[in-house]
Parts: structure tokens; C-alpha cells; sequence
């Protein structure tokens, strides 16, 4: 049994990158860049005004109430062929460029406009306020997003003003996902006695398409060794295969033997992780096959942890794992399990300090835990007991920013 870090880094290392593509910005949400950018102008572009108001000489509205004529108007968009000279101002719009000669911008409720195209100057005007210099954002040339990036909303404004109409970003990989297991039935079909739902199918296509893969759901299959090792080849022609099910020790667990049959090259099967433990992993020529444990809370833990992971780095992603805090207990937790627990948590603000309130579970296959948990809290191997008040890890699971913004009434 390996550690949770060796494991993770087998994986990264038999991890190929699948290289890149050009997309259209429109469609690049979510897809991790393959390039550096840089900006190809200045931003701002021009000293531009911050307000609507007056650009005038601020030595001019040193001491107030001032008194300027009004020799013309620029709006966003324009420029101004005039300049500002003394006691003239040229009434501005925000996010316009600022005419020659001003040195500063009055915002217009500021101001009192006068008959005969002259404007009173009330308070006191500071040199260079309201204008935002040329380049004083970016520098045409700096270098303003690294390749490894994943794009975000705010990601694809910066990439609109730099000019970006196309981006460089890493393939998407293509994930298969079977099911096995005799028990399973598909969610479409009211199980008979002894059997159960597929949740890891639908679970694991949902997470893998949430780290930006390709699926094709290879349905259930049943424990039987030649249907399996069928099922299984089926598979290998994806970038990566998982497996959920029949990993354990159990005389029906069959797929080592199938994966083995096929000559997929193991590294490891069993990860000092909880819930989890039984977790293969090996690769079938560029194919990463994973065998993830059956019960549907191990499964995603352990998708989250590794196969999440692959598929970011299969992107290029600088960034693999889930963010991690560090969080105050509000009830104890216990870990006898001798390896790293992933225990299921709310995380929340509360009194200027991060708390984690633990959810009770029943365990590896209570999916309802996992999926009221916005977290979850790590409590390594040699850490038995966590008292109140005690401080812990925690990784901030895909759903925590949707579920726990503020709630309108
Ligand atoms: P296994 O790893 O095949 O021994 O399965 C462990 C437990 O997980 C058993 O209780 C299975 O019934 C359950 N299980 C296996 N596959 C799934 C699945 N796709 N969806 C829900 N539960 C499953
Ligand atoms: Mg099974």
C-alpha cells in the first residue's frame, strides 16, 4: 500500500500531455492555455479619464471656486483635436482619451455648470486625478497570462482585450467509463431485489466532463471474466479508461485479471487512502487505465484525487488538485483506519475564521453525505483523533463556490 502523494505522483509521471488545438475564445471556457500571452498594446491605450466631468489644467483649480471657459467636448470613442490651455476646460466622458494640455479630470457633480459656456470649478483639483496614464495596467509586450492557466470568465475578458480572438489550449482528453458489477442496474430501471443503481457511471462521466474531458459511457458490464476483458478492450482506445467495481478482494472482483489478461502494465493497487484503498492504476500504451473502487463515495474520491489530476495535467494545467485550506474543526473526527481519511465536511465563514463542520456518515457508500459535504477534511495517516478547536486540511471540492454563495431570501 503506497502513499497518497507517491501514488499521485506515478500518475502524473505516466501521464502523457496530449498537446493542442486552436480554439475560438467564444468556446474556450474552461480549457487550460497552451501558450503564453502577451499584450500587444498598451492598456490603457491612452491616458483615458476615469470620470465624466471636465479635463482641464489642475493649477488652474488650485485655489476655488474657479472659473473656466469650455472649448469643447470628448466622448468615448473620439479624440480630441483640441487642447486644454489656461483657464479653458473640454468636457469629458469616462473612457475617453484626455486632450493635450489637461492634467486632470473633475468629475462633473463636482462642477456647476455657467451661462455663456463657462463651468465653476467648486473643490480643490488634484494634478493627474481621474486619469488612468497610458500603460499604467499593462505594457504592450508584458507577458499577462502563463500557458498552464485554466480560463475563467475574467480569463476570457483579459484574452478580449489583448486581441484574442483565437487561443491555443491544451486536447481534451477522451475518458471511457465502465461499470461493473452483477448488482447494477441502469438509472432508467427500478432495481429487483439485490440489485442496485449505477450511480458511478453517471457520477464519473459528470466528473470527468467537470475537468474538461471528452466521455462515452461504456455501460454496465457483469462479473464475468470474458465479458469483462471485452468490455475492458473496448475501452482502450480512449485517452484514459476507468473502471469502477470489482477491484476488491472478493472471488467476483475480476478486473486485474482482465486488465493483466490484456497486458495493461500495473504500478500500483492499493492507496493508503480513505475511503478508497483498493485503487488500480496502469496504462495500456498511451491509454491510462484506472480501477477505481466500487462503492460510489470511494469512486469519487478517488476519481477527484487521481484521475481528475491526469486529466488536468493531460491538458497541460499547471494546477492539479483541489484547493486546499486550512479549517478549524467544530466536532471531533476520528481516523482509525490507518490511512489518510477524506472525510466529508461543511466549510464555512464564520467569525473571521474558517470552520468545517463534519457531516455524518456511515461511509464509503453513503453518497448522501458526500453529496451535502462542500469539502473535505484530511486527516493524515497517523492523526487517529481531532478534537474541537483542532485545525485540519481541507480540499474545497468543484461545488463549494455554487452551493455556498449568499442565498437570496
Ligand atoms: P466492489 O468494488 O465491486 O466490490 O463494490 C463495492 C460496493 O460498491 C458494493 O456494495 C457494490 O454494490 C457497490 N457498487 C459497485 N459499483 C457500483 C456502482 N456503479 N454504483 C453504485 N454502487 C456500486
Ligand atoms: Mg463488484
Amino acid at each position: 500500500m503506497i502513499e497518497v502523494h507517491e501514488a499521485l505522483a506515478i500518475v502524473l509521471r505516466q501521464t502523457p500531455y496530449l498537446g493542442s488545438e486552436d480554439v475560438l475564445l467564444e468556446g474556450s471556457l474552461g480549457r487550460i492555455l497552451a501558450e503564453p500571452i502577451q499584450a500587444d498594446h498598451d492598456q490603457p491605450p491612452f491616458d483615458r479619464a476615469a470620470m465624466d466631468g471636465y479635463a482641464l489644467r489642475a493649477e488652474d483649480a488650485a485655489t476655488v471656486p474657479a472659473v473656466l471657459r469650455v472649448v469643447g467636448e470628448v466622448r468615448a470613442g473620439q479624440t480630441s483635436e483640441a487642447s486644454v490651455g489656461s483657464g479653458e476646460a473640454i468636457e469629458i466622458m469616462t473612457g475617453a482619451p484626455v486632450p493635450r494640455g489637461a492634467s486632470a479630470v473633475q468629475p462633473v457633480e463636482r462642477t456647476r455648470r455657467l451661462e455663456a459656456g463657462r463651468v465653476a470649478i467648486d473643490s480643490v483639483v488634484e494634478p493627474r486625478q481621474h486619469i488612468a496614464p497610458r500603460g499604467s495596467e499593462i505594457r504592450a509586450g508584458d507577458v499577462v497570462l502563463e500557458g498552464g492557466a485554466a480560463i475563467d470568465p475574467a480569463t476570457i475578458a483579459l484574452l478580449a482585450s489583448v486581441g484574442r480572438a483565437r487561443v491555443r489550449v491544451g486536447q481534451r482528453p477522451r475518458l471511457a467509463m465502465l461499470a461493473t458489477g452483477d448488482e447494477l442496474v441502469p438509472v432508467s430501471e427500478t432495481p429487483g431485489p439485490g440489485r442496485i443503481r449505477n450511480a458511478n457511471g453517471p457520477a464519473v462521466l459528470a466528473q470527468a466532463r467537470w475537468a474538461g474531458a471528452h466521455v462515452r459511457s461504456l455501460g454496465i458490464v457483469r462479473d464475468d471474466a470474458s465479458a469483462l476483458t471485452a468490455a475492458i478492450e473496448s475501452g482502450l482506445d480512449a485517452d484514459v479508461l476507468v473502471v469502477s467495481g470489482g477491484v476488491s478482494a472478493g472471488a467476483y472482483d475480476l478486473v486485474e485479471a482482465a486488465f493483466a489478461r490484456l497486458g495493461v502494465e500495473v504500478f500500483f493497487e492499493r492507496v493508503a487512502i480513505k475511503p478508497g484503498a483498493p485503487l488500480v492504476f496502469g496504462r495500456h500504451r498511451r491509454t491510462l487505465v484506472f480501477g477505481l473502487p466500487g462503492n460510489p463515495v470511494s469512486a469519487q474520491v478517488t476519481f477527484d484525487v487521481f484521475v481528475r489530476a491526469a486529466l488536468l495535467r493531460q491538458q497541460g494545467a499547471r494546477v492539479v488538485g483541489r484547493p486546499r485550506v486550512d479549517v478549524e474543526l467544530l466536532a471531533p473526527l476520528r481516523n482509525r483506519s490507518g490511512r489518510e481519511a477524506h472525510l466529508p465536511a461543511r466549510v464555512r465563514w464564520e467569525a473571521g475564521r474558517l470552520v468545517a463542520e463534519p457531516l455524518r456518515s456511515m461511509g464509503s457508500a453513503d453518497i448522501l453525505a458526500h453529496a451535502r459535504a462542500n469539502a473535505l477534511v484530511i486527516l493524515e495517516r497517523s492523526r487517529i483523533d481531532a478534537s474541537p478547536g483542532e485545525r485540519a486540511p481541507a480540499l474545497l471540492l468543484g461545488n463549494f463556490l455554487e452551493r455556498d454563495g449568499v442565498s437570496l431570501p
